[in-house]
């Protein structure tokens, strides 16, 4: 049984007042809260075992070194990778992604087509924008419809011998739409491109298993998913990360250096150039322990109920509007107040304790589709409540009086 209030325990910072009233925090698509056994992960690694890794030979370098590659073990159970080293630990999905953009410069060839999707983050459009100016490859987008769902007929339409690669975002941040990506890849692979999956709005709902997706890229940030910032991989196949050339040039990535040659290291070495973040790392992988204990099917289930719920909510003010209406979507309602603008809505509510997300959520293209500045971005985690969304359609109800 699903105990939600045990499962509030479990997070100190739910226990906090925000001016006053109780936080409500609605903001998980932006990050999610950090439970105590991931809070006392870092502790304990700053507290007892801090050192660099790969590279001493003294007991506390060993056991730094030991808990790392535990931890990217248990990222690559979790991802289901066929090898620990195809799992790269990086700063976040950014820098995932960039480490893949950069590395297709010297794959590509002008004329080359590269297709994205109308629903990115713009993390997954302006590192392949960078891209297409070094390589004169031509960025394709795949449309979207009014209901925040891809049109995959025009993405049939898209691609051809051209196509070298494809990138999507396994669920939208701004909508919550869930695209289907399964049929995203055997397309693409159909006609011989490379699949990179934007995981950063999966990773806290669905457990993807990357081998029977066939997809050849995924990357995720452990902070969507109750681990720390400033941590994330790049799943990649082991064909593609060897074809690739590093991102970064320093220590850790070499194999022997001579001012006349240097050789890279072997995977998954060769991408993570520098001192790492260690402890975030082995947070990455605490934080994978306690939602797989709780479960993913669990969680998901949980939330698509706070979702139903808070929809037909909202929906009962009059003059609310809700972008992103796929039966296909996860716990991410973004909305809009005829005549009021979603920065004032999201100040007040503020005021009432409540935190949501307001703007255009780093996806302006979505924005311009509906022609609109942005949105107010209620995001719900498993650890959110029917209370707690009883309370903000007040507080919303409130501010619409307030500056109607
Ligand atoms: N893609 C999507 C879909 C996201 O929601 C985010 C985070 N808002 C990112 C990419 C970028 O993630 P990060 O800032 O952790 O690199």
């Amino acid at each position: 049984m699903f105990d939600v209030l045990k499962i509030r325990e479990d997070f100190p910072i739910l226990k906090r007042k925000v001016n006053g009233k109780p936080l409500i925090y609605f903001d998980n698509a932006a990050t999610s809260q950090t439970p105590q056994i991931v809070i006392d992960t870092i502790v304990d690694y700053y507290s007892n075992y801090n050192a660099n890794i790969h590279r001493g030979v003294h007991s506390l370098s060993q056991e730094a070194t030991d808990a790392y590659e535990i931890a990217r073990k248990k990222i690559q159970t979790h991802f289901n990778a066929k090898h620990a080293h195809e799992v790269i630990l990086t700063s976040g999905t950014t820098h995932a992604i960039n480490i893949v953009a950069t590395g297709f410069s010297a794959l590509l060839k002008e004329g080359d087509e590269l297709i994205v999707s109308a629903l990115e983050h713009h993390s997954n459009i302006v590192p392949w924008q960078m891209l297409c100016e070094r390589t004169g490859a031509v960025l394709k987008v795949i449309p979207m419809n009014e209901e925040g769902e891809l049109q995959l007929e025009a993405y049939d339409n898209l691609l051809s011998d051209k196509t070298k690669l494809v990138f999507v975002n396994h669920i939208s941040n701004a909508l919550g739409t869930i695209n289907p990506i399964k049929e995203i890849i055997d397309k693409a692979h159909k006609v011989g491109a490379a699949v990179l999956i934007d995981g950063a709005q999966s990773c806290p709902h669905i457990k993807p298993d990357v081998q029977a997706l066939d997809v050849d890229f995924y990357v995720v940030s452990a902070h969507k998913l109750c681990g720390p910032t400033g941590v994330g991989m790049l799943y990649g196949k082991e064909e593609w990360l060897t074809k690739l050339p590093p991102y970064q040039g320093g220590g850790e990535m070499i194999e022997t250096v001579t001012f006349e040659k240097t050789t890279y290291a072997g995977l998954p070495h060769k991408f993570e150039a520098g001192t790492p973040n260690i402890c975030g790392g082995i947070a990455f992988g605490a934080a994978l322990d306690y939602m797989n204990s709780i479960g993913f099917d669990t969680i998901a289930a949980y939330e698509q109920e706070l979702l139903s719920y808070g929809t037909q909510k909202l929906l009962e003010i009059e003059g609310l509007k809700i972008y992103g209406t796929s039966a296909n979507k996860t716990s991410v309602i973004s909305f809009n107040i005829d005549g009021i603008h979603p920065y004032d809505i999201g100040t007040i509510v503020d005021k009432l304790g409540v935190a949501v997300r307001t703007g255009h959520h780093c996806a302006q293209p979505i924005m311009d589709y509906y022609k609109i500045p942005g949105t107010v971005r209620a995001s719900f985690s498993f650890y959110n409540t029917k209370e707690e969304i009883d309370i903000f359609v007040e507080a919303v109800k409130k501010a619409k009086t307030m500056l109607s």
